[in-house]
């Protein structure tokens, strides 16, 4: 059995919110079985909102989450860390609206749910299986999801701009290749358009320590953390938004110049349409073929 995990115990962080700018502490708690991810506004007197498809609100540079009075925004990194550490059941509880950006990335999240640790519980997960292709397009962007033995993740962009005018990449999703490969990739903007962006009153906390900011010609930061950062950070915002759907996914997603309104807006068609999935208890176990042939010689010794 693929059991659900958990926390072993509460862990906090501060930092501040990328559009917002606001201050703000974040605190990770263990939850029971089935609870899935609740976010949690201790300045509402704990008043909570599920992190599930059918909450989504806000969608512009960011993934947002309400239900009545209470609203929590830039959901995604985090939601990225916790599903892909296979963490099924918590609180995440705020004092202010916004998640805190921290690097721009999931890497310190990752970091703080290992502290934490994970518990193991005594209930099954369940796995949406995709059991056929689906697909949704707008204009030049595209998402489709089709069955596969595991979760995959194809992204590409392209932009018109020097840098990155295409970047592309495909891989299989697993708690350390995420860890290894996605999480410290962080968020990016475009220089001329922060200035657009405060006018609305967004990206007020937004700085060099936590987005890569592109300029005319090449980055303001010193470095990247990758030669493609920029579509592993697509990455990165996928496995997040498609965590909403509420179970892993076992299927191959590929997306084409995607955003969050495009995810979560197949997130959401995924889920009404019951006929392109089904629950299961599992992935099958790891065939000979699909652990390679090195690892299969391995086995058989
Ligand atoms: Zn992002």
């Amino acid at each position: 059995m693929n059991a659900q995990r958990t926390l072993r115990r509460a862990i906090s962080c501060a930092g501040i919110g990328l559009h917002s700018g606001n201050k703000v502490t974040l605190s990770l708690k263990p939850a029971a079985v089935d609870t899935g991810i609740r976010f949690r506004r201790a300045d509402l007197g704990g008043l909570e909102v599920p992190a599930t498809v059918e909450h989504v609100c806000g969608i512009n540079h960011a993934t947002g989450l309400s239900r009545d009075a209470v609203s929590v925004d830039t959901v995604e990194h985090l939601l990225a860390a916790l599903v892909s550490l296979g963490i099924d059941n918590a609180v995440v509880e705020l004092n202010s609206p916004e998640v805190p950006i921290m690097d721009g990335s999931a890497a310190p999240f990752i970091y703080l749910i290992h502290e934490a640790g994970i518990k193991t519980q005594s209930k099954a997960r369940r796995y949406l299986k995709i059991l056929r292709a689906m697909s949704l397009t707008h204009a030049d962007k595209r998402i489709a999801v089709y069955p596969s033995d595991r979760f995959k993740v194809t992204y590409s962009i392209s932009f018109d701009h020097p840098l990155l005018r295409h970047q592309a990449r495909t891989m299989r999703v697993t708690e350390q290749s995420f860890v290894d490969e996605i999480a410290p990739a962080r968020t990016f903007g475009f220089l001329k358009e922060v200035e657009m962006l405060r006018q609305q009153g967004l990206a007020l906390g937004g700085s060099l320590e936590n987005a890569i900011v592109i300029g005319d010609t090449g980055v303001l930061n010193n470095a990247l953390r990758f030669e493609d950062e920029f579509v592993r950070h697509k990455i990165l915002d996928l496995v997040g938004d498609m965590a909403l759907v509420g179970h892993p996914i076992i299927g191959h997603l590929v997306a084409h110049r995607g955003g969050h309104a495009l995810h979560t807006e197949f997130a959401a068609r995924l889920l009404e349409d019951t006929e392109a999935w089904t629950l299961v208890e599992g992935p099958e176990p790891e065939t000979a073929d699909a652990i390679g042939i090195a690892d299969a010689v391995r086995v058989a010794q």
